[in-house]
């Protein structure tokens, strides 16, 4: 695996490939990768002849400067999981190749409609640093298609719009979630929970699947079934930020004809702040 740090020496490779007629798949990350990461990087070998991996602990996406401090950087461990993962190129800029003018100065990418719901309500300007960044990345990667995790759904959907609106070419792909044995979602963040937490907070799925089997039987209350998820989370010692069923194509609040639907919910535990979301299908 080659590991480069600038963008000369990707571009220098990348166009090596291109010239060689190989298809290229990215997979962008914040490092600390996990079983999650390693699985995206898995679909991107379906997807294409050579796979770049990012590493990335992208300043301008952090709307709390202790979270962003705490950010689990493991690098040399990191490294080692894609060689072995056979990953054909890991790309690790610093902040002063990416930000070379500060964040201040940095154009930024706006996608609209996303900061008024779901985690762009409860954490600022984030979605901001996420288009910017992965609009950056994919510029200077010039992959024929990226892949991104169902467990930041909303991210997924807001990259897969600014894609269709700035008319990019690349295909963004999303894969799905990876959960522990208790079904929790794999996360760089878990790391922040202690044992007991950890065992705890499965309790996010479990809340999760007893909202679609409440679903699946008819139950239309759809506030109601929100509410109660936020008890029983709160129940369990979680402090929950949002707890919401929207329509999983374009993020607004689900009504009762709505067929593709999804739950989603955010709640902090210990030092953790832990996001998740279950799709739930009533066709
Ligand atoms: P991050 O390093 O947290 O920014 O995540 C990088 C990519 O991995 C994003 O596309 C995430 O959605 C994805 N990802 C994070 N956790 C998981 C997981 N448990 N299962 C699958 N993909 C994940």
């Amino acid at each position: 695996m080659q590991i480069v740090k600038t963008a000369r020496a990707l571009r220098k490779q990348i166009s090596q490939w291109r010239l060689h007629g190989l298809t290229i798949a990215f997979v962008p990350t914040m490092g600390n990768l996990h079983a999650g990461h390693l699985s995206l990087v898995k679909k991107a070998q379906q997807l294409a002849d050579k796979v770049v991996v990012s590493i990335f602990v992208n300043p301008l996406q952090f709307n709390d400067q202790s979270d962003l401090s705490a950010y689990p950087r493991t690098l040399k461990a990191d490294t080692e999981q894609l060689i072995e993962s056979q990953c054909d190129l890991l790309f690790t800029p610093n902040q002063q190749s990416i930000y070379p003018e500060g964040m201040d100065a940095q154009t930024k990418v706006f996608v609209p409609n996303m900061d008024d719901k779901l985690c762009g309500l409860h954490r600022q300007g984030h979605f901001d640093g996420v288009a910017t960044i992965v609009l950056k990345l994919l510029n200077l990667v010039q992959a024929d298609v990226a892949v991104f995790g169902e467990k930041d759904y909303q991210q997924l959907l807001l990259i897969k719009k600014m894609v269709t609106d700035l008319n990019l070419a690349v295909e963004i792909v999303g894969a799905p979630t990876c959960r522990e044995p208790n079904g929790l979602a794999m996360s760089s963040r878990n790391q922040y929970l202690t044992d007991q937490q950890s065992h705890v907070a499965g309790e996010l799925y479990t809340t999760m699947l007893s909202i679609v089997e409440q679903l699946v039987n008819g139950n239309k209350d759809f506030s109601l079934l929100c509410e109660q998820a936020k008890d029983r989370l709160m129940h369990f010692g979680f402090q929950p930020e949002y707890v919401d069923i929207r329509r999983d194509d374009d993020l607004e609040l689900a009504i009762s004809d709505d067929k593709e639907i999804r739950i989603f919910i955010a709640a902090r535990l210990g030092q953790a702040r832990l996001i998740d979301n279950l799709a739930c299908n009533l066709a």
